[in-house]
């Protein structure tokens, strides 16, 4: 293994894996915490996703710190911490306090902190972090229900969750290439700054700045950090040409999609996969909550329908419905029904033989993995931009796509079938 990664979550991890993937490196994603002294899988890269974007501070660090260890025991020669684009966190975390754990276990000098992923309007200019045009702080995650962002300057959001000096290189000096990046980060080294902010406008920018950080064993920022990895293990000879698959060989079996997204996106792709005729099964929260609806009945009826089509079994409704359950059920045991219930049928479909699933949702999606029991998927094609079909490495005969909510065009049900052979 060339590279470890350490993901806050599992949508993002996936993210991070088909950058990787996509820029040459074959790449394996992990689900959860390894145990003690389990031995990862072998690839170029490994992405460990885990749920430490909101969970408590030392729960995330002591998660993090068993992800690193199992990734420098499978040989990774530099760790990528990677978190969310928008940098969410909260002012204790979780950012700052599982980056100075990897940075001591590590004995990493410097780490930089670069969220930036230009190609989805995320940039940072004099250590600003933009969302589009506006500033995070004026961005919709300043309304986010677990870390709303209130800052956008990236040096005080890191300096409220460390004890040490953030600095900055700002685009004048990424704009120069990467030995001016290199010389910068020695200055500021040198004035003490562990944590430095690097400004990146565009994807040449984060070119520069994986070359310039190409010694660095700790890394931190968003999937965009990555691009500019992969050449640096290539140029270094450690890393053959590998090209990008844009199919993946499926095991032969049925298709099917499970959607627990109430999300804009899929709610179109639902309406799109209606009208195309793909048979579909509506879930009724209220109804598995008092049990009169059942997991098992939700398989028989996706079982029994033609098998030369997907079947669509879904949750996802418009706000005012979901508000309405809500009302009725609590918001946290309306999810927590629904990601059950999707959980065991999943469970059952593939039992079945359904060996092609698409989930949609985070939450849903994570609910399903666990249910299947699948601990590592290997990334393949993309779909849509964040969206890979996967393979499922150590579990059931499964290909997966994981899509979460506000992921994909209106026609990814319909077309996410034409890359699998
Ligand atoms: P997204 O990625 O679109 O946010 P998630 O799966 O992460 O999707 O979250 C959707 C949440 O809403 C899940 O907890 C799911 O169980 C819940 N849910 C799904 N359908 C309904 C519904 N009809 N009413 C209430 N909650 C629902």
């Amino acid at each position: 293994m060339l590279l470890g990664v350490i993901a806050d979550d599992m949508t993002g991890a996936t993210d991070v894996a088909l950058m990787l993937n996509r820029a040459g490196m074959r790449t394996l994603q992990v689900i959860g915490a390894p145990a003690p002294g389990a031995a990862l899988p072998e690839a170029d890269a490994v992405v460990v996703a885990l749920k430490s974007r909101t969970n408590p501070v030392a729960e995330a660090v002591a998660d993090s710190l068993a992800a690193c260890e199992a990734l420098l025991a499978a040989g990774a020669r530099q760790i990528l911490f990677k978190y969310c684009s928008t940098f969410d966190s909260t002012a204790q975390g979780n950012i700052g306090p599982v980056a100075d754990a990897l940075m001591q276990r590590l004995g990493a000098s410097q780490a930089i902190i670069c969220p930036a992923f230009p190609a989805n309007g995320r940039s940072i200019f004099q250590g600003w972090l933009f969302v589009g045009e506006v500033p995070l702080h004026e961005s919709s995650m300043k309304d986010h229900p677990l870390t709303p962002m209130r800052d956008s300057n990236l040096m005080r959001l890191m300096g409220a969750q460390t004890q040490h000096p953030v600095g900055l290189v700002a685009h004048s000096v990424v704009s120069q290439g990467a030995s001016a990046v290199r010389q910068r980060l020695a200055e500021l080294a040198a004035e003490g700054a562990r944590y430095v902010v690097t400004d990146a406008l565009d994807n040449g920018h984060l070119m520069v700045l994986g070359e310039a950080i190409a010694e660095h064993v700790l890394l931190t920022g968003g999937s965009g950090i990555a691009m500019g990895l992969p050449e640096n293990f290539r140029k270094a000879g450690l890393l053959p040409w590998r090209e990008t698959a844009t199919h993946l060989s499926a095991p032969s079996g049925r298709a099917g999609i499970i959607s627990g997204s109430c999300s804009t996106a899929t709610r179109a792709q639902i309406a799109a996969a209606l009208a195309a005729g793909i048979p579909a099964l509506k879930v009724d929260p209220l109804a598995l909550a008092e049990g009169s609806q059942k997991p098992a009945e939700l398989a028989a009826w996706a079982l029994a329908q033609p098998a030369d089509s997907p079947f669509l079994v879904y949750s996802s409704d418009d706000p005012a419905e979901v508000a309405s359950v809500q009302d009725k059920l609590g918001r946290e045991r309306a999810g927590e029904t629904v990601e059950h219930a999707f959980a065991e049928t999943a469970r059952l479909l593939v039992a079945g033989g359904v060996s092609r699933l698409l989930v949609a949702g985070g939450e849903t999606s994570g609910a399903v993995v666990q249910g299947l029991r699948v601990r590592t998927l290997e990334i393949g094609p993309e779909i849509d931009p964040g969206v890979p079909w996967t393979r499922v490495v150590d579990g059931p005969e499964l290909v997966v796509a994981l899509k979460s909510g506000n992921f994909g065009a209106p026609d990814f049900f319909l077309k996410a079938w034409n890359l699998l052979r």
